[in-house]
């Protein structure tokens, strides 16, 4: 079966690359200047040199002040999986800014030793906590369906970590939700939301559910109580708790690399002691065995894997430059997940040939070439 990608993802056909980062036009929502500028460069830029920082504190202030109790009730919901981003605001928001929040994590599909072990750290660093850890069998059919039909297997797990946070909010009467980065403004998505510092939940379905939300899959055999652990509450029950869905990358100035040293010092996180598949990095999204799956399949329907992404972040932090990037890119971007390849296999239940038929279903023409039985891009960012 062939899928008509570009179409699906609105996706260009000519490709081109940003003139500052590895980017490309191919990233889903991403927008360029006249200059050939990416839109998350652009963010980058502002936010180095028109935002005011202090005056972006002080409004945190006011928000912490606005929601703080001190009856000893919770007061902020923070997502957190054991990593250095959620780690970074549960850890500040307490101990800077004296609230109490109430940490929640969406657990792994194939939980990592390393990650679990970071979590249980952070919960040792002095932070109360919630794992939700939906039915098993239920999960590895949605992974099963998601892969098959989506192209993308980490989807249940993007379910229940973007809905999961919300419907604690809502159980526990906490207004403040806080996450970390805006994703969609930080990496080159919809701008909407990039000059304020809240989300609305209205978009949820289409920036992360990829217009699919758990509902679709009542289609495909799974049961009513098998998607239930992933759904959000209802939204009369969101507005009526008042949730508030803010970014701490609005009120101060996001740097996963600082971070990582925060975090290493502050919540007792440790990276791994090798490089993840298919990036050059050892800190970043390390607790789900999934994980290289989802990169993987991003690397072949857009040709954005996991060192394009880490690389343009880098490079907009002034961390590496353009050329240090490239040769990154070229090196490891779309390295096959070979480590838990064959734990995935089993774990969604299908076999080797699914797997490399259902894959190849998502190799656009305009991003793709064939040549001696081989694969290649048309228009790698070394190629230019
Ligand atoms: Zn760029």
């Amino acid at each position: 079966m062939k899928r008509d990608v570009a179409k699906m993802y609105s996706l260009p056909l000519q490709i081109h690359y940003c003139k500052k980062c590895t980017i490309s036009n191919q990233r889903p929502r991403i927008t360029f200047d006249a200059e050939g500028v990416c839109s998350a460069c652009n963010y980058a830029e502002y936010k180095r040199t028109k935002v005011d920082w202090t005056g972006r504190e002080r409004e945190l202030v006011e928000l912490c002040d606005r929601h703080r109790r001190n009856d000893g009730g919770y007061d902020v919901v923070v997502p957190v999986s054991g990593g250095k981003d959620g780690g970074f605001v549960a850890h500040q928001l307490k101990y800077k800014y004296g609230m109490n929040p109430l940490t929640v994590t969406w657990a792994p599909l194939l939980p990592t030793d390393i990650g679990r072990a970071n979590l249980h750290n952070f919960i040792q660093s002095g932070f109360d906590s919630i794992l939700g850890t939906p039915n098993g069998k239920a999960t590895r059919t949605l992974t099963r369906l998601a892969f098959l039909y989506l192209g993308d297997p980490f989807q249940p797990f993007i379910y229940g970590q973007t809905n999961f946070p919300l419907k604690m909010a809502v159980q526990h009467g906490i207004k403040l939700i806080m996450y970390g980065e805006n994703g969609e403004v930080e990496y080159g998505g919809d701008m909407k939301n990039a000059f304020k510092p809240t989300r609305e939940i209205q978009d949820h379905d289409k920036h992360y559910f990829s217009g699919l939300p758990p509902e679709f899959w009542l289609q495909h055999g799974v049961g009513a109580q098998d998607i239930a652990p992933f759904l959000p509450p209802p939204y009369e029950q969101v507005v009526k708790n008042q949730t508030e869905i803010h970014f701490l990358g609005y009120y101060k100035f996001w740097d996963p690399q600082e971070n990582f040293y925060y975090c290493s010092e502050n919540t007792g996180f440790v990276p791994n002691t090798e490089r993840s598949e298919g990036t050059y990095s050892k800190y970043a999204s390390l607790d789900d065995r999934v994980d290289g799956f989802h990169y993987y399949l991003a690397f072949i329907k857009f040709g954005i894997g996991r060192t394009t992404s880490d690389t343009a972040h880098e490079i907009r932090d002034s961390k590496i430059t353009r050329e240090e990037g490239m040769a990154l890119v070229k090196r490891y971007d779309g390295e096959f997940p070979k480590k838990y390849f064959h734990e995935f296999l089993a774990y969604c239940g299908i076999d080797e040939k699914t797997y490399h038929d259902t894959i190849d279903s998502w190799r656009a023409d305009h991003i793709w070439a064939r040549k001696n039985d081989e694969w290649s891009l048309r228009h790698a960012i070394w190629n230019e």
